[in-house]
């Protein structure tokens, strides 16, 4: 007997994170070097780190609330509102969560039914996909490789149109992974009038608010601005603080949506605990400036990739976010992008994630994570230059 066989068939669709495997495949090579990785390369700041271990040392190891501590809920409500201008209430309307990993788990989970459909435009980091399947409903890529990688209204138009009433959320993704694109406000306002007043939920991913380059980026464009709502927030603390470990982010929402979304967190997580929300409630009190000396790194190192993808000749995303470039494998290399990501790792000791790992539109494409050193960067651009010309 099987007894595999046996189990939810709902949960035989989740797509598998085929990105772990690759990663445990480029880890094996000596020497290699690594533009793989989607979490920050720096440490926690110091005076994160000594408040998270102040809080051990003063006994903040019990349960904590399982909304959050009363601490971090302020601190997140004011830096929502200083940021994106939208007041939250601490006690009702934010629940302090695992990871933006488990916001978008408790988001989606919340507002889908077994049948439901659930818009998530690709290419993009599978959680969504992942989580709409294990509700038993359906993830429809919606595939953003014709529109330049931007989601704009007419596209989300014509899912909506196939998909009618299904349709129960949108995820949108800002600046978004893996592309790095990043979507001004105008754009996001038209996304926000295309699902207006109907009933269907917007799960707003921010992780990267705090990793955008391009002008106007500090004024924090947010679709939660035009459709407060009807959006469900997710941030967190692994990206703009460099605390992937530790395991904190946040959702915001109306009260009577979070008291649903409540009972997702409350059951499956219980609570975030109490030290590393001190450690958080830190971060954001008297952290304001990491985030932008963070950035000014990220941004050398995204020009100086860019350029050199320019000068091998590579068609590329604009990379205006996050810390990742899309590049189109050029026509005289392998086409099929996870072969080509084997075979570049292999020969020229090169590691980037294959684009079909991201979903429909990322086929033929690689991602190029800049997460990483300016050595390591200008390492990898030097031995793709000579792999490229090999086979030119
Ligand atoms: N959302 C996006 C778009 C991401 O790229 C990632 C991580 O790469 C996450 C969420 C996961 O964030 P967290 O570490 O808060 O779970």
């Amino acid at each position: 007997m099987k007894m595999e066989e046996h189990m939810r068939t709902d949960l035989k669709r989740v797509p598998t994170m085929k990105i772990f495997d690759f990663a445990f495949f480029t880890k094996s090579i000596e020497g290699i070097v690594e533009l793989t990785i989607g979490e920050p390369d720096f440490n926690t700041p110091e005076h994160v780190k000594e408040a998270g271990m102040a809080a051990i040392a003063n006994n903040r190891t019990h349960y904590a609330p399982q909304r959050g501590t009363a601490g971090l809920l302020s601190a997140i409500s004011d830096d929502v509102a200083k940021k994106i201008g939208k007041v939250y209430d601490p006690a009702t309307e934010i629940l302090v969560t695992n990871g933006v990993t488990e916001g978008a788990y408790a988001a989606v989970t919340a507002i889908t039914n077994p049948g439901d459909v659930i818009l998530v435009p690709t290419p993009t980091f599978s959680i969504y996909m992942a989580d709409a399947a294990i509700a038993g409903g359906t993830a429809v890529e919606v595939d953003t490789s014709k529109t330049n990688f931007r989601l704009t209204p007419e596209l989300i138009q014509s899912y909506l149109d196939e998909y009618g009433d299904r349709v129960k959320g949108l995820v949108v993704v800002n600046p978004t992974n893996p592309t790095g694109i990043a979507m001004n406000q105008d754009e996001l306002d038209a996304i926000a009038d295309v699902v207006r007043d109907k009933p269907i939920f917007v799960i707003a991913d921010e992780i990267y608010d705090q990793l955008a380059y391009t002008e106007g980026a500090d004024q924090y464009p947010s679709i939660v601005k035009s459709l407060p709502e009807q959006t469900i927030l997710l941030n967190g603390f692994s990206k703009s603080y460099a605390m992937t470990g530790w395991r904190v982010a946040y959702m915001c929402a109306p009260k009577p949506i979070t008291d649903e979304l409540f009972k997702v967190h409350g059951f499956a997580v219980t609570d975030v605990a109490t030290f590393v929300q001190d450690a958080a409630e830190e971060a954001l009190r008297n952290g304001q400036e990491d985030p932008a000396a963070m950035r000014a790194q990220y941004r050398e190192r995204r020009n100086v990739l860019y350029q050199g993808l320019q000068e091998l000749g590579w068609e590329t995303t604009n990379p205006e976010g996050a810390f990742y470039i899309f590049a189109k494998i050029p026509d005289y290399l392998e086409q099929d992008d996870e072969k080509f990501a084997y075979d570049l790792a292999e020969k020229a000791k090169v590691a980037v994630t294959p684009g079909s790992y991201f979903g429909a539109g990322g086929e033929g494409y690689v991602r190029f994570s800049y997460a990483t050193d300016l050595n390591v960067i200008k390492t990898a651009l030097d031995r793709l230059q000579k792999y490229c010309a090999a086979r030119r």
